[in-house]
Parts: C-alpha cells; structure tokens; sequence
C-alpha cells in the first residue's frame, strides 16, 4: 500500500510455534496452516450458523436488507483480512478471529447480553460473550471424535476473549493460559476496530433503511459522512439522495480503514517483533486522533439517534421480558429444560446451565418457546 510501512514480519503470529498449538496435539495438515483449519472449524460449526437468526440491531422490525449477526460478521471479516494484509499480518489468524467475533452473543444483540448478565448476578455470576465464546469453542461444539470442542489453537483462544477488552488474572484465574497482563497479538488487537468500522457504517444505512435515521440528520450530525456527501451532491447535483448516500458510506469505510492501517503502521515504528508488540503494555491497533474524534462523534449520534430511541427501546425492554421469563421459569423447574440440561443443572447448578441454554438461542428460536412455554415440551437444542 503506497505510503504505508508494512510491518516487520516478526511482528505477525507465525504458523508454527506455542500460539499454534492445541489443546490436543494433532498432526499438521499436509496444505493448510493452523489457523486456516481453525477458521474451518469455526466456519462449520453449529453457534456459527445459529449467527444467521441473530439481531445485530433490530430485534422488532423485519426487513431482509438489515444486517444479521452472520452477514455483520462476513463484513468484520473483510474489513479484517483487508487491513491484516496491508500490515503484512497473519491472515488465515485473523480470519479465524472474525468469524468467532461474535458467536458468544446470545439472542436479541446487546439487549440480550444485558438481560442474561442481570438475571445471572442475583447468583454471583456474570455473562459475558467473550467468555461465552470460549465455552462454545472449548466445550459445547462436538463434532470431533477425539476431544471435546473445537480444540482451536492458542492464539485464536486467546484472541476471542481479548479482542474486545482485557481481563485480570485476579478476577479470571481459570485464564492463566491467555497470557492476562499482555495485550494480544496485532492480529486479535484490529478484530475490534474492524468490528466498530462495520458496523458504524451499517447501522447508519440499517437505520435509513429502518426510517428510523434521516440521510439529513445524519448529514448533520455525522462528518465522517458529511465530508464525503457535501463535495459528491456538489459533482452530481441530480444523483439520487440515496445514492449519494451510499457512496458516501462506501468512502467513510474507506477512510476509517485507510486511517486504521496507517496509524497502526506509526504505532508499531520501531516494534521488531511479537515480544514486542506484547511487551508494549498498550494496544498499538488504533485510529489517529483525528479520526478517534470522528469515530466517537458518529458513535454518539448513533447511540442518540438510533441504539436508544423508542422504537428500540421497546425491542429490548421486550427481549429482557422474555429471557427473564424463561430463566425464572426454569430456575424454578428444571426438569422442565431439555434433558440434556436439565442432568448438566443438577451436576453444575441450574443457573448457568440455564444461561449457556438461553445465549445459544436465536431469535426466532426464544421467541417460539416463550409463546409455546407451558403448553409444549421444550425441544431439546443439543
Ligand atoms: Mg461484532
């Protein structure tokens, strides 16, 4: 990429060494590296498909055009890879790495997440999707006869639980492998960015399209989509307002992409290798001041404007009813949870179990068995 330093080649994870080895030993595969058959078993597993029926925003209003939690992650994924190739990363690591971003998210997006953590913290314990996702991988995923999960590699274990934030070995002993008092590789460090570029991106046209934001409000109160709308209405004075828009939202993922890797690069000048990159103590995947501004403006009109309107609102406040209604409904009867759980409550005590049972669900899926609960036996989703 002009005018971008590619970074030093030790800074990347390699395909052989401590980060790729696994829970199991295994053989290597005779053509695909490591975290190439990790993003495989990522691709194939049953909590990636389930992603299809998951909200990424709108949990009420139907349209086949809003993001999903699968085609969200096939962007994060893009928008990785893009950015991981142009630092001379590892690629195949951070593929695996976006396609696990978000399979710990249970049903109903962040409203979702926010009710399971309530009802879980009246029994001392929290959700939290990260973690989550490292119990799907770990245990819940059999389609392997010798081990128990998916038996992924290190550095794609420890990038689920740190791509999005970092954790203490005091509060997470059972952690201790991760490497807790290091920042993760580069390749785990830009999953979070190339998440927050997606979907700022997509929940303005999401919103559009949901008639819930305006292309003129949103000219108002975004610059990163002004600046590009402005001169292009100015070129095309007769191109449609949505067209102009969509360009215009083409260009600010651009931007935020462009600024991601170059930033990235000067963060990183002087870093010879992985040691380094661990021993640095910060992230260094980061966007320049300028355009950090920009990214929290765009973030707060969308929080303003669109994550806590009514109209969403009324979603979650109905999404946290009917988690809250199933969990009691079992807390207080598990033998009405499908066999499987309900021998997994009696051993491991009912309310994570009852949590793990709940997030693996999709939307479709949760709300059936609140309508059908009481008057139907509960199917059995293992
Ligand atoms: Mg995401």
């Amino acid at each position: 990429m002009p005018g971008i330093d590619v970074l030093p080649a030790a800074c990347a994870v390699p395909d052989q060494g401590p980060l790729s080895q696994r829970q199991y030993p295994e053989p290597d595969h005779p053509y695909r590296t490591p975290f190439q058959r990790d993003a495989g078993r990522i691709l194939h597993s049953r909590a990636f498909r389930r992603l299809a029926g998951k909200t990424q925003v709108f949990t009420e209003r139907a349209s086949d055009h809003f993001r999903s939690r699968l085609t969200h992650t096939l962007e994060v994924t893009q928008i990785a890879r893009t950015v991981a190739r142009a630092l001379g990363l590892n690629e195949d690591l951070t593929e695996a790495l976006a396609l696990a971003h978000d399979i710990g998210h249970p049903p109903f997006g962040h409203a979702g997440e926010r009710a399971l953590d309530e009802v879980l913290q009246r029994y001392g314990l929290r959700f939290d999707h990260n973690l989550h996702a490292l119990r799907i991988v770990e245990y819940f995923e059999n389609r392997h006869l010798e081990f128990r999960g998916l038996n992924l590699t290190l550095a794609v274990r420890e990038g689920i639980i740190k791509h999005s934030r970092d954790y203490s070995a005091a509060e997470h002993p059972e952690l201790a492998e991760y490497f807790l008092s290091q920042p993760p590789p580069l390749e785990a460090q830009i999953i979070d960015w190339a998440d927050e570029i997606a979907y700022l991106t997509a929940d303005l046209d999401d919103g559009v399209e949901a008639e819930i934001l305006t292309v003129q409000e949103i000219r108002r109160g975004v610059t990163l989509v002004e600046r590009h709308l402005a001169p292009l209405q100015a070129e095309h004075p007769a191109a449609p307002e949505k067209l102009l828009f969509q360009e215009s939202l083409k260009r600010m993922l651009n931007a935020l992409v462009d600024d991601l890797i170059a930033e990235t690069a000067r963060q990183a000048k002087g870093v010879a290798n992985l040691e380094e990159v661990r021993g640095v103590q910060h992230r260094l995947a980061a966007f320049s001041r300028e355009m950090e501004q920009l990214r929290r403006q765009a973030k707060e009109f969308l929080y303003q404007n669109l994550y806590l309107c009514d109209d969403l609102r009324r979603g979650h406040q109905r999404a946290a009813a009917v988690i809250g209604d199933l969990f009691a409904l079992w807390m207080a009867d598990p033998c009405r949870l499908p066999p499987s759980y309900a021998e997994q409550a009696a051993r491991e005590g009912a309310p994570r179990v009852i949590a793990d049972y709940i997030a693996g669900m999709t939307d479709h899926f949760i709300l059936e068995l609140h309508r059908s609960e009481g008057k139907a036996a509960v199917p059995d989703r293992n």
